[in-house]
């Protein structure tokens, strides 16, 4: 196959120099109460992500998972054990991209926790406003996890409503979301 980003033949979705070339930028976001860091610019990782709707896609989103968060968690520093919650890890299409993320991503003392926040509504979001949003909150149904203290996954924030209703569901079961993370941040 080829390189998705430079066209080179590959061996993978994603040739060892482009993937390699790939900045990593934490940066922190403040959605409301709740903070997120994302990792990657949006435009670096496009034609990776926009690959998540195909089976090959899945290897993309283990390496950057792997790239990213992986050596974040390894050194973060927390009094307790946290719960890696990936939002809404059903299997869509092919499997889940935010299962996918936490497994690959999770490290230290994050352990991730599967099928933790499910959610009931399955409203198509994306190119949507965020008053359609809102209008259509994803009703999480929450599967309880053995850590109080919780990080939220994502692949992608665009205005946040997601992650601020998965951190709301969370917290009215008297867990503690502490921040959230995701690969990269819609402009
Ligand atoms: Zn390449």
């Amino acid at each position: 196959m080829r390189c998705l980003l430079c066209s080179k033949a590959s061996l993978s979705i994603i040739c060892k120099e482009c993937f390699e070339a790939i900045a990593v930028y934490p940066r922190v976001h403040t959605l409301q109460n709740l903070k997120a860091i994302t990792f990657y610019d949006y435009d670096d990782i496009a034609p990776l992500t926009n690959a998540k709707y195909y089976p090959f896609g899945s290897f993309a989103l283990k390496r950057l998972a792997a790239k990213a968060f992986k050596p974040f968690f390894g050194d973060l520093k927390l009094e307790n054990q946290a719960a890696l919650i990936p939002i809404d890890d059903c299997v869509g299409s092919w499997y889940s991209h935010t299962a996918i993320l936490a497994k690959a991503g999770a490290a230290g003392m994050v352990t991730p926790r599967f099928g933790a926040l499910r959610a009931k509504s399955q409203a198509k979001y994306a190119g949507q406003t965020l008053a359609f949003r809102l209008s259509r909150p994803r009703r999480f149904v929450f599967k309880d996890f053995r850590e109080q203290n919780a990080i939220l996954l994502d692949d992608l924030i665009t205005t946040g409503t997601t992650l601020l209703e998965a951190a709301a569901a969370l917290e009215k079961r008297g867990k503690t979301a502490l921040f959230a993370v995701a690969l990269t941040h819609a402009q």
